[in-house]
């Protein structure tokens, strides 16, 4: 341990300015082929449906270090002396275990097990970087480490298996966050990519839209640039509710797409009339699940 936290005050300088300059050749991998990728390591690891993290890093010789590293990053992985080591930051994560911890940890797992990635590493071509485990990075070599965490947290196969045993609701995606033990925003974010009923996913920070994500006929109808803010819902919406009230309160109640979205698809322009349940988390955080009051 001593060993690490030297090298992690000598790799500061570089960490800073890691993310700031990921210059792989990150087009070579295919989605599909990271999604097979993280779901195979996944499957070796057991039969679920929690994926057994330690054991994959047991398996790979990787060691952890966890602690409160500040508002810098989630989550590194470092190459030294011949060993992968992965810091896991738990500012904001109650332990190792946690859903946010688990996905850090996944994220890097997604840099050591994608080829390019890891012999990037290796041989310098990408450079050791903070990683941050928020949905709002656009870097390609990020993203697809967020796409190997998801896949290996929540796979396909098995997570499809237990969203048809859930409601169709925010409570749903609860159970399958507890099931699987991962973040609510993770799983929200899955569900919202393999749930055969259109829906839709808005994440609230500090009373701001920090993410929204929706199945893709829902993006196509124009589901996509959210223009709402807690300043324009209505104060009675089942949103601007949840964001001034304690973790846990919920609330579902209708809506239009006009209130929620720019008007750039067609179910906008005809104002479609949405459900929109929203869940508390807390100091003006909220997750609202938004879905068409009819099965299109
Ligand atoms: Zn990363």
């Amino acid at each position: 341990v001593a060993r690490y936290q030297v090298i992690f005050k000598l790799a500061w300088p570089l960490i800073v300015i890691g993310n700031e300059s990921l210059g792989l050749a990150h087009k070579n991998m295919l989605r599909n082929e990271i999604e097979e990728l993280a779901e195979a390591v996944a499957n070796d690891a057991g039969a679920g449906p929690v994926t057994d993290i330690e054991q994959i890093l047991s398996s790979e010789g990787i060691t952890v270090s966890t602690n409160d590293y500040g508002d810098h990053f989630d989550g590194m992985l470092e190459y030294s002396d011949g060993r992968f080591h992965i810091y896991c930051n738990l500012h904001r994560s109650v332990s190792r275990d946690s859903g946010r911890a688990r996905f850090t940890l996944g994220h890097e797992l997604g840099h050591y097990f994608i080829d390019e990635h890891r012999e990037g590493l290796l041989n310098g071509s990408f450079p050791q970087h903070a990683s941050h485990s928020d949905y709002q990075t656009t870097n390609p070599v990020e993203r697809q480490a967020d796409t190997f965490a998801a896949n290996l947290l929540l796979p396909k196969q098995r997570f499809l298996a237990k969203l048809k045993r859930v409601a169709f609701s925010i409570d749903g995606i609860r159970s399958l966050a507890a099931l699987f033990q991962t973040s609510l925003s993770s799983t929200a974010i899955r569900y919202v990519q393999l749930s055969p009923r259109p829906c839709a996913v808005v994440r609230w920070t500090a009373g701001k839209v920090t993410w929204m994500s929706a199945s893709e006929e829902l993006e196509q109808g124009g589901l996509r640039w959210v223009i709402a803010s807690q300043a324009t819902l209505p104060k009675d919406s089942a949103t601007a509710r949840a964001l001034a009230t304690s973790y846990g309160y919920r609330e579902q109640q209708g809506t239009v797409a006009s209130a929620w979205f720019s008007p750039r698809g067609p179910l906008v322009w005809k104002n479609a009339i949405l459900i929109e349940q929203a869940f508390a988390l807390g100091n003006l955080n909220a997750l609202t699940f938004l879905y068409l009051d009819r099965v299109v």
